[in-house]
């Protein structure tokens, strides 16, 4: 298989696909450095739902309720929106499963404060999420990008273009 952009989507796909033991050749146009892409950058912010972490700071929540704030924001109504809803359907029910123990597998943790980005109006009837679920990165960005580019080195045929392993974190 050949992963274009080893940015944080390529670098995961890439991880899955060397680690069912297939081999996986990953393009990238920037140099090694540059590895995990936008990622690197950001606050390292992930949407989970229904976590230990919320519950310490008394926010209820779950999956039919992070549902329902998502068709309010999303607003799926035309034929078109099939495939985009039922890939925001999946991403709900992973996200309020096993998202976090799959990351927390991995090495990643996050800061127990848990934030309220894209919070909308409020109410769980309108736009954005009811309740706090922007769960940041301990390390942000670079802490998300991590665990994935380790995983994508580790593998048996590992190896950039230009002959030099780079760890940027
Ligand atoms: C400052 C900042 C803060 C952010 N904070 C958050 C946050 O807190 N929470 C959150 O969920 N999101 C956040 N985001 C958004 C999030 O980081 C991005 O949506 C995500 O990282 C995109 O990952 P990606 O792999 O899809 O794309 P990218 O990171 O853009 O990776 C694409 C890669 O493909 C490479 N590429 C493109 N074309 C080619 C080609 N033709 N050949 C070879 N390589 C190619 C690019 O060089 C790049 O490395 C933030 C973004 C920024 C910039």
């Amino acid at each position: 298989m050949i992963v274009v952009g080893a940015g944080l989507a390529g670098l995961v796909a890439a991880a899955e696909v060397a680690d069912a033991g297939k081999r996986v050749i990953l393009l990238e146009q920037e140099p090694p450095q540059s590895l995990g892409g936008q990622a690197w950058w950001s606050f390292g912010g992930l949407f989970l739902v229904d976590t230990p972490e919320q519950r310490r700071m008394g926010i209820k929540d779950s999956a039919d309720l992070a549902w329902q704030d998502w068709l309010g924001s999303a607003a799926f109504d035309r034929d078109e929106d099939l495939w985009p809803r039922r890939w925001a359907e999946a991403y709900v029910q992973f996200a309020a499963g096993e998202k976090r123990s799959w990351l927390r597998a991995m090495g990643h943790r996050v800061f127990p404060v848990v934030g309220w980005a894209e919070r909308g109006g409020g109410p769980a009837d309108g736009h954005g999420n009811s309740v706090p679920r922007f769960h940041i990165t301990w390390g942000t960005g670079p802490g998300v990008v991590e665990p994935f580019a380790r995983r994508v080195q580790a593998s048996p045929w590992s190896r950039s273009a230009s002959g030099t392993a780079s760890t940027p974190w």
